[in-house]
């Protein structure tokens, strides 16, 4: 008798768990980055949400965290530039409900340094970073802290709202107080640089030029630029940047190098420049421009691609730095 209650309540634990759904990831293991069959996410804690990835962007940091260069947390799901649909919600969200359209800032804070409790959140060093230090959104699905996940407005396509984190990282550069009057550098020819120029222009700053350091080598305009602004760190970008600035004018360095870069003081200290390094602007600010269409971004795409087309994909943006691809893993049901 009691080896029977036994048997049934084992049954009873074992029914209630089905196995757990499977999911397509990009995933990154070791050296080795492929399409995998994986187990869906669960939720984390009670704070947490799960949503199903509709269109992810590719971008540097993933190039770098594919190829070994910045490191990463092993297995990976890469990428964290995206949109989606609320799959699930934790028992303490408050604010988001399944179904709902959203995007992800894949910037977490700790939620427990002085900085995030001051509600400055920004200021966190302890911060990591989605698709570096945990899974990604190369993959149908992924789970994220509800605190991160922005709601989209009405009509706002996916592929826009997949655009949200390197417009938030664009407007970073408003920190340095730009101002109208003044003439501006866009250092670098890619993804990025073109989506600046285009934020710049929306914010009135429409006296900024790009500069190609390979195509238009040796074409700088000595001390011409009030404000010079990098997005992209080769080995002799701070002295183009320190002879393109006049002197008090603004040094912005915008790009996520992962490589250590010489600052020749003597190239600076005539000019004394103001150096401002520039993180995040305001996902909510980033996500106004593009439901409005101030920002557009067809002209900035790529193409849209299966997970399996990653190799060729990562190829192809090595080589070509002026459109970002993009990837759509969870469909749109
Ligand atoms: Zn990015
Ligand atoms: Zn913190």
């Amino acid at each position: 008798m009691f080896q029977t209650v036994v048997t049934r309540g084992v049954f009873a634990v074992h029914a209630k768990r089905p196995p757990r759904a499977r999911m397509k990831a990009l995933l990154k293991e070791g050296s080795r980055v492929s399409v995998q069959m994986m187990p869906r996410p669960e939720l984390a804690d009670s704070r947490s949400a799960i949503v199903r990835v509709t269109m992810a962007g590719l971008c540097r940091t993933d190039l770098y965290a594919a190829e070994g260069k910045i490191k990463v947390c092993d297995p990976l799901v890469l990428g964290h530039e995206f949109s989606g649909v609320v799959e699930e919600i934790g028992s303490e969200v408050e604010g988001l409900k399944a179904g709902q359209r959203v995007t992800v800032n894949p910037v977490l804070p700790c939620r427990k340094c002085k900085y995030c409790l001051d509600n400055n959140s920004a200021g966190c060093q302890n911060s990591t970073f989605l698709g570096v230090d945990r899974c990604g959104c190369f993959a149908e699905f992924v789970c994220v802290p509800a605190a991160q996940v922005l709601p989209l407005p009405e009509g706002m396509s996916d592929l826009a709202a997949a655009y949200t984190e390197p417009v938030a990282a664009s407007l970073a550069v408003l920190k340095a107080n730009l101002d109208a009057s003044q003439k501006g550098l866009i250092y670098g020819n890619n993804r990025f640089s073109h989506l600046l120029k285009q934020i710049l222009h929306v914010k009135n700053l429409t006296n900024v030029t790009i500069y190609d350091p390979v195509a238009d080598a040796g074409g700088l305009d000595e001390g011409g630029f009030d404000y010079v602004i990098e997005t992209f760190m080769g080995a002799d970008t701070l002295s183009d940047l320190a002879g393109a600035v006049r002197p008090g004018g603004k040094i912005i360095l915008k790009s996520r190098q992962y490589e250590p870069v010489a600052l020749k003081m003597t190239e600076l200290l005539k000019k004394e420049p103001v150096l401002h390094v520039c993180n995040y602007g305001s996902f909510e600010d980033a996500i106004d421009l593009l439901a409005t269409g101030k920002i557009a971004v067809d002209e900035l795409v790529d193409g849209i691609y299966e997970l399996e087309d990653f190799p060729r994909v990562l190829d192809a943006a090595k080589q070509r730095e002026s459109l970002k691809p993009f990837f759509a893993p969870g469909g749109n049901r």
